[in-house]
């Protein structure tokens, strides 16, 4: 059992989103939070808290789920050297994120063999699950597919909790034997998400190309970095996917931003905005980037021309769902990850949506990870926010 959790309620929130692609935006202005859930949302809730967040008229979103990122040991990455970066990335909004494999660490030969990324996903699942670094939800463990791995392996993964496998380093010459289409059907079995490194080769220079053909041919659930990590597939390719597959679609911050355009295009005449994601592929060659997140949703909102409250479901609750997370929408029972935030002073917007669709970064007040203030009053990431939340204990 945990420790006793503190009630907490946000009052006189703006606008809401939701996460939620299907209903993106709700009409409420208060959200109460006990056991670290969301327990109801609605307008001019007046019930008794152990903590008070006056929102001051600003905007709620759900914490950011990075679709796609890299850790390695705790809170320090060898990709820059850097420490703190998870905190660094919370204080960006980030309250959750999806590691692509932690291919980073120090002297691990690539391709690595088959024993060395089980003993990887196996240690870094276990350091993970005991680890959360400013709360920050780190799903590690990401296995590296490679070939000469056996059913029984997929059965550990399961049985230790592994949540996805991925395609970077497998020889896609070997794919006449079959055994990367076995891969993807003992994954799937047990409820485990294939991702696979779309595109060209990475900052390994091992990692293999795949377009279109080799994503159609492995059907994985979700396409990794499909406009660039770092670089993409052919243009033409991209417009394929949207029509040819059922891939969950990633766009990543280290990637190539025109692509995102023709991508965008195609997604909206098909109406699949649910199915893209929103990831950084960071830390690594692009660096650390604690307000990734947040930039790619102003990017995809002001550049693309997708619906601010939509372009933040691709960051929250698409990602969630593509990875069979609980949290990532603001709705009654998920998990109490919220963000409170507002433009900031100087930007000619009107708020946050306004923000992100004349693509200004917006500045956060609060983040709050199982209802815990983790962030509160102001980042040390993003400039202030116009208007400040305030906070009060003990009160109702
Ligand atoms: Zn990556």
């Amino acid at each position: 059992m945990s420790p006793v959790t503190p009630t907490c309620l946000i009052h006189n929130i703006g606008a809401l989103a939701t996460g939620d692609c299907a209903r993106p935006l709700r009409r409420a202005d208060s959200v109460y939070i006990e056991g670290g859930l969301i327990r109801e949302i609605g307008s001019g809730i007046t019930r008794a808290a152990d903590v008070v967040v006056d929102a001051h008229g600003i905007t709620a979103i759900p914490g950011l789920i990075d679709s796609h990122s890299h850790p390695t040991f705790g809170d320090f990455t060898p990709a820059q050297n850097a420490l703190g970066w998870i905190t660094h990335y919370m204080h960006g909004g980030v309250t959750a994120l999806i590691s692509a494999g932690e291919l980073h660490l120090p002297g691990l030969p690539t391709p690595p063999d088959a024993r060395t990324a089980m003993a990887l996903a196996h240690l870094a699942k276990r350091c993970w699950d005991n680890l959360r670094p400013s709360g920050v939800r780190v799903y590690a463990g990401t296995l590296l597919l490679v070939p000469g791995l056996t059913e029984s392996d997929f059965v550990d993964l399961q049985a230790v909790g592994i949540r996805l496998v991925k395609f970077i380093f497998y020889d896609y010459s070997l794919l006449p034997n079959g055994e990367a289409e076995r891969y993807v059907g003992w994954a799937r079995k047990r409820g485990i998400k294939v991702k696979i490194h779309s595109g060209g080769v990475s900052r390994s220079g091992v990692s293999q190309v795949a377009g279109i053909d080799i994503v159609k041919r492995l059907k994985p659930d979700i396409i990794g970095h499909a406009t660039g990590g770092p670089i993409p597939m052919p243009e033409k390719e991209v417009e394929r996917i949207v029509a040819e597959t059922e891939c969950a679609i990633e766009i990543c911050s280290s990637g190539n931003p025109r692509m995102v355009l023709p991508l965008m295009r195609t997604v909206g005449a098909s109406h699949a905005f649910d199915r893209v994601l929103i990831g950084t592929d960071t830390p690594g060659g692009t660096g650390v980037l604690p307000r990734g997140m947040l930039r790619e949703i102003a990017y995809v909102s002001s550049v693309a021309g997708v619906a601010p409250e939509v372009a933040i479901a691709m960051a929250t609750g698409n990602v969630a769902r593509a990875h069979g997370l609980p949290q990532g929408i603001l709705e009654e029972g998920r998990p109490a990850d919220i963000v409170l935030l507002d433009r900031i002073k100087g930007s000619v917007a009107s708020d946050v949506l306004d923000s992100f669709a004349k693509g200004d970064l917006p500045g956060i007040s609060a983040v709050l990870i199982d209802g815990q203030l983790r962030v509160a009053g102001g980042s040390e990431q993003t400039p202030p926010p116009e208007r400040p939340v305030t906070i009060t204990r003990g009160l109702a």
